[in-house]
């Protein structure tokens, strides 16, 4: 039997055996391959005994079977026709592939190795710790032997499947470079994420906080897609780390969607694209949900396509930005373009568009670094932006504040300019009387007391003189009060054109009765200037013609004491209101004039006649 499937392994390999000490740096039209029939029970023995018009020669390193629910076998021999043994691994790039299970044949076609492997089985079932799949396996000196293996899903849908058959030096040495690169990729993702982080807690800026999200989402999404989360956490969970490639796959998507949202305000510039999103965003949580549910095929056959349509919009919201001038638009453009340039690249390289060089191959890679670095910076500026929008605020509202207390201040002048002449207008008021328009009594005794203390050799004299009308309440009651007022005033004008030097004050006391404070060189004038006055009183005009046929009279008590004296003014004053009475006592239109020289001795009394 064995000799019989030897036989039949060594006949029907399409493919050339390939030499195991100068293997072809590309497997494609190496390998040979199988899509299972349905209803085969995926045994080894049932594919070994498919006939040979089942194999191909398959023509890609990477195939693609994309959603298929049937298992595909690849097969190849290998032959050592050196003297020595030969170390190779068979490399299956690919850390999803739900289930692999392969086998390494001899000439008679009896197994050397077997395993049964996959992500969807423990990590422990590995050929040895990988990120993804290898099998490694020896071809003895003049071995001839036959690599065999099953790909299957769990309910159908591939990734790529990139593979290669390599000595085992050129494996390690290219795994350890993968890993270092992976190593700085990821290293660089973690420090912006705590970068984004950091920065979101201390300044309270919501948007770093969404980004440090999306970042992260990306950060274990990534970790998942490359096989790295079944070499250590889930490493015993191989169900929670499928599940974990759908749920945070939309995860990315939805965390982006808030962010842009927020940091485009897309709400205020673009309403309508703002609402898509968020009907895109809830949509998402449909594949994430099914995640959960273990579905695999059916939460891609949702993401992919929804993805597709977030990253369109997502690219139109960044042209549209552009195109109307915002800054931040430009710049997370130029973010997503490096990003889709290197997704073509990539899936260019992928269809043999471009060139495979290194570039290409880590293009992905490299387009995702610098997208992340840009809208880090363009966060970064962001802050600067509102510090310096703060600033501005603060030094406007400082000139404003400069400008309002300039205002107010001038209109706190100008009120109490205002005020000041209301108040002298008042004070005018409160010490003028209004009929006249002499001083009122209110600055009667300062005057006295200032007129008595202040000495002057040229009139070193002063007097007060009390002038009252005589019988003027019969005046009042003949000619009515009006006509009494109207003297009153004339009186006023009399007394004023009278007394007119600087020094001069006349006041109406009140009532009928005016005062006058002057001063004079010698006493001796004083008797001289109330005849005068008398004179003038008399032959005012005005009062004669109002006095009618008897002429107003007045009686004028004068009281003089030399400046700078220890006179009271109140003693002045009732010294010229006694001689007052006495005048009015001697029969009216009268004046006295008491010289005081020194008071209380040695008064000189002068009587009108
Ligand atoms: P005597 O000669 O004794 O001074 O008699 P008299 O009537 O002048 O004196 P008296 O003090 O008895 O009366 C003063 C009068 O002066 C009373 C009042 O009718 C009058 N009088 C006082 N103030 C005013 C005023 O503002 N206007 C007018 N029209 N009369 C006044
Ligand atoms: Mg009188
Ligand atoms: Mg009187």
């Amino acid at each position: 039997m064995r000799v019989a499937l030897a036989c039949a392994l060594a006949t029907t390999v399409n493919a050339d055996v390939l030499p195991a000490n100068d293997l072809p740096e590309d497997v494609a039209g190496q390998l040979e391959l199988m899509r299972e029939p349905p209803g085969s029970d995926g045994s080894l023995g049932l594919a070994l005994g498919r006939p040979e018009a089942d194999w191909t020669t398959l023509t890609e390193s990477s195939p693609n079977f994309s959603f298929d629910r049937a298992a595909y076998w690849v097969r190849f021999r290998v032959h050592n026709p050196t003297e020595e043994a030969i170390r190779l691994i068979f490399d299956v790039a690919q850390p999803l592939q739900d289930y692999i299970d392969a086998w390494v044949l001899d000439a008679t076609g009896s197994p050397i190795e077997t395993w049964h492997t996959g992500d969807r089985r423990p990590t422990s079932q590995r050929p040895f710790l990988y990120r993804a799949f290898a099998f490694p396996f020896t071809v003895e000196p003049g071995q001839d032997i036959t690599f065999i293996a099953r790909f299957d899903t769990h309910d159908g849908l591939y990734d790529a499947l990139p593979m290669q058959l390599v000595d085992q030096p050129t494996f390690f040495k290219q795994k350890d470079r993968e890993s270092l690169w992976f190593g700085f990729y990821y290293g660089a993702i973690v420090i912006l994420l705590l970068y984004n982080l950091v920065v979101g807690l201390v300044t309270r800026e919501r948007d770093f906080l969404w980004y440090s999200l999306y970042l992260g989402c990306f950060l274990v999404w990534n970790l998942a897609f490359r096989g790295y989360l079944a070499l250590g956490p889930l490493a015993n969970a191989p169900v929670v780390n499928n599940m974990a490639v759908g749920f945070v796959g939309s995860s990315i998507f939805i965390s982006l969607i808030v962010f842009t949202k927020r940091f485009l305000y897309l709400s205020e510039r673009m309403p309508r694209t703002d609402l898509l999103m968020v009907v895109l965003a809830i949509m998402m949580v449909a594949p994430m949900a099914l995640s959960l549910l273990d579905y695999y095929a059916l939460v891609f056959s949702i993401e992919i396509p929804l993805a597709l349509v977030i990253m369109m919009t997502v690219l139109w919201v960044g042209i549209y930005q552009s195109w109307k001038g915002y800054r931040a638009g430009k710049i997370y453009l130029l973010a997503w373009i490096f990003l889709i340039v290197a997704a073509f690249a990539y899936y260019g390289r992928v269809y043999s568009l471009v060139p495979s060089t290194w570039l290409t191959e880590n293009a992905l890679n490299i387009g995702s670094m610098i997208e992340i670095l840009v809208l880090s910076l363009a966060l970064a500026d962001r802050i600067s932006t509102f510090k310096q929008q703060r600033l501005d605020d603060q030094a406007y509202l400082i000139a404003r504040e400069q400008e309002m207390n300039q205002e107010l201040k001038q209109r706190v002048e100008e009120k109490t300019q205002a005020f000041k002449q209301l108040a002298e207008r008042y004070e005018q008021e409160s010490i003028t009387d209004v009929l006249t328009g002499l001083r009122n009594r209110r600055t009667f005794d300062d005057i006295v007391s200032q007129t008595l203390r202040h000495r002057d050799r040229e009139t070193p004299w002063m007097c007060l003189a009390l002038i009252d009308l005589d019988h003027f309440k019969t005046f009042n009651d003949r000619y009515g009060h009006p006509a009494g007022d109207d003297v009153l005033e004339q009186l006023g004008y009399l007394l004023q054109g009278f007394f007119q030097r600087t020094d001069d004050f006349v006041f109406r006391l009140g009532g009928e009765e005016f005062g006058v404070v002057f001063r004079v060189d010698s006493p001796d004038a004083v008797t001289e200037m109330m005849d005068r006055f008398q004179i003038a009183l008399a032959d005012t005009e005005s009062l004669a013609s109002l006095a009618g046929a008897e002429p107003l009279t007045a009686s004028i008590g004068v009281a003089c004491v030399p400046a700078g004296g220890s006179m009271k003014p109140a003693d002045l004053y009732s010294h010229a209101d006694q001689l007052l009475y006495q005048c009015k006592e001697g029969g009216r239109n009268q004046y006295r004039v008491e010289v005081i020289d020194s008071p209380g001795v040695d008064a000189r009394h002068l009587v009108s006649e």
